[in-house]
């Protein structure tokens, strides 16, 4: 809405006055209507939570499918115009399953697979997915036993010193925790092993941290956890582009991060079988059991779906905010994921309330739900590989709500140039900002956003210790008996999502961290353990940098992840995730681990931070962001 002034007489003058009036009116109407976190509804979203999580969301199944009907439907009732985007990606399910005892005479002892529910919670015995692995190997493998703790690189390089060649064929049972299970499959693999069990050990989540469902929160010695043992993050066969139709795709065996050799997870019981009568010992080795094991797959491609709910911002369209959950999940995953789930849909409903009173967001709002998440992000990264270009040119946040109500414990994390709208949400909604708000890890989908778009992202929610993580017993029951039963917790975090979001979209709030992303890259090349001559050409951009973004603030700073991005459309140079982990200046620090020459990685680095200097900072044409940052 504009005034015009301008040479009126003085009559038109009167008529100006009252249309001012009348303006301040329709602008003060405008903002009465704005979303309010206090219309957000514990109640609400209590129910959402029953809704969403009455059977298990493995991406692909058609209960997957009527979680994303029902998101899509809730969109549009609240006004939104709703997108699904689906991609066929490859999500072998898991067809059948053994795993048997071996005696000394050859006879068999097959050891039960499945996860016992709880009397107490009738859908923690229903329709359950199979204990699983995602994206593990198919086939059988056969031998004895080797205990290899956590499963870390640096464990299996002792025992493979200590045991020699005898570790070749040798199945192994690696305790669940530390770092992310797809990296102890692999690591197994390397080491010779041919098969690898993922075990819950009750100290980590279990009876040893206090008591089990349905007494108390924690993982009973039948719980198991699932989850994906990928190393790489969308649709293994389309590593960097998107699984649209018609595009290429690889075979199988020539796909990177899959691993090579079967695996399964199994309960605390069945690793006290294999473990035998002294339970599990103080240090690595040999157990005294032999096995086989056996994974069934059908490999054929699934469809997976992401619901998007659009509103066109009334000032700035092309300046995108986006928040998101990802939809599926391996049980009926109330916490994981049901919670951020019903967050974005409370969010959709808050907003599609104001939109009837006549409110508008001055940036474009997109709310979104993803699919196959657990399996390594993929329906996020389809989505992001598929709109890269548009996404450079627009997108000014993406905020991300993964398990946002497992615990009371609030946190959160983000890129430099969310710090500022994330402190002042979180102050405004009476919460205790953290005192290290560093950038995400991975294991979730804003990971795609950061890393292949370049784009500030955020994550946040209330955590803390259960033992339902990935289990069929994660239902509506352990919320409403243990972790949340009033459903303030969900409601505590929807209500920060729809500030943070109703912040981001006011054409106003400027996302800026340049100058703090530029002091945490010279900390973490501080530490990256490499004398200083060698990365002297970087430092000296990363100090050039640093004044000229002091001297002339950049009209739009929250573009400046994307100038790292390689000219390749590969990963950004600057920040990315491994695992649950994460690193600077990732291509620098893995050939350091590597033991390869470093100089190529600094170089290319380099080279980034002379396009952020004179095309980002020094140069008034925007519109050149937009193009991925090769020349
Ligand atoms: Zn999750």
């Amino acid at each position: 809405m504009s005034v015009h002034g301008g040479s009126l007489a003085p009559p038109s003058a009167i008529l100006l006055g009252n249309t001012v009036t009348l303006a301040c009116l329709l602008l003060l109407s405008l903002q009465d209507a704005a979303p309010r976190p206090d219309e957000v509804s514990a109640e609400r979203l209590h129910a959402t939570l029953i809704e969403l999580c009455a059977e298990p969301r493995l991406a692909g199944s058609p209960a997957s499918r009527r979680a994303a009907d029902y998101a899509a439907q809730v969109f549009f009732a609240a006004g939104m115009r709703v997108e699904e985007a689906r991609y066929g990606v490859h999500l072998p399910r898991q067809t059948g399953a053994e795993l048997a005892l071996l005696d000394a005479r050859g006879g068999r002892v097959p050891l039960d697979l499945t996860e016992a529910g709880l009397a107490a919670d009738p859908l923690s015995r229903r329709a359950q997915v199979p204990p699983m692995h995602g994206l593990t190997a198919a086939g059988k493998a056969q031998g004895r036993v080797v205990f290899a703790g956590r499963g870390t690189r640096e464990e299996f390089a002792e025992l493979r010193t200590r045991l020699g060649d005898a570790l070749q064929g040798s199945i192994a049972l690696v305790r669940y925790g530390g770092l992310y299970r797809g990296l102890k499959v692999a690591n197994a693999e390397a080491a010779g092993c041919t098969g690898a069990l993922l075990y819950t050990d009750a100290e980590d989540d279990g009876a040893g941290r206090g008591a089990v469902l349905p007494d108390g929160p924690y993982r009973p010695e039948s719980g198991i956890q699932r989850g994906s043992v990928f190393n790489g993050d969308g649709d293994p066969l389309t590593p960097g582009w998107a699984s649209v139709p018609g595009a290429r795709r690889l075979a199988p065996n020539a796909a990177p991060g899959l691993v090579q050799i079967p695996s399964l997870p199994l309960s605390a019981g069945n690793a006290a079988r294999l473990f035998g009568p002294d339970g599990r010992p103080e240090r690595t080795g040999w157990l005294e059991a032999r096995v086989s094991m056996r994974v069934d797959q059908d490999p054929a491609a699934v469809e997976i779906v992401d619901v998007l709910g659009w509103i066109e911002g009334a000032v700035r369209p092309d300046e995108w905010v986006l928040l998101g959950a990802h939809r599926d999940s391996w049980g009926p995953g109330a916490t994981d994921n049901g919670s951020g789930t019903s967050a974005v849909l409370e969010v959709a409903r808050v907003l599609g309330a104001a939109m009837e009173r006549g409110w508008r967001p001055e940036r474009t709002l997109v709310l979104a739900t993803w699919d196959a998440e657990e399996w390594g992000l993929v329906g996020s990264t389809e989505w992001v590989e598929q709109h890269r270009g548009e996404l450079r040119e627009k997108a000014v946040a993406y905020l991300n709500m993964d398990s946002v109500a497992s615990g009371a414990e609030f946190g959160a994390s983000c890129t430099p140039g969310l710090v500022a709208a994330l402190e002042a949400a979180c102050t405004a909604e009476g919460l205790a900002v953290p005192a290290q708000l560093g950038v995400p890890g991975g294991g979730s989908d804003h990971v795609p956003f950061l890393e292949l778009a370049g784009v500030e992202v955020a994550g946040f929610g209330f955590h803390g210790s259960n033992g339902v993580y990935h289990s069929a017993l994660d239902t509506p029951f352990v919320v409403e008996t243990f972790l949340d039963p009033d459903f303030t917790i969900h409601a505590r975090a929807a209500r920060l999502a729809l500030r943070l979001t109703m912040d981001l979209a006011n054409a106003d709030t400027r996302v800026d961290g340049v100058p703090a992303w530029i002091l945490q890259a010279e900390i973490a090349l501080a530490e990256i353990g490499l004398a200083p001559p060698q990365l002297a050409d970087l430092a000296a951009r990363l100090q050039d940098l640093q004044r000229a973004a002091a001297a002339a603030p950049p009209a739009a700073p929250h573009r400046f992840g994307r100038c790292f991005l390689p000219a390749d459309g590969g990963r950004s140079l600057l920040w990315r995730s491994s695992g649950y982990a994460s690193a600077w200046f990732p291509e620098v620090a893995a050939a350091l681990a590597d033991g390869t020459d470093p100089a190529p990685s600094i170089a290319r680095a380099t080279a980034a931070l002379e396009r952020v200097g004179t095309r980002f900072l020094g140069v008034a044409d925007q519109a050149d962001l937009s193009r991925p940052s090769g020349r």
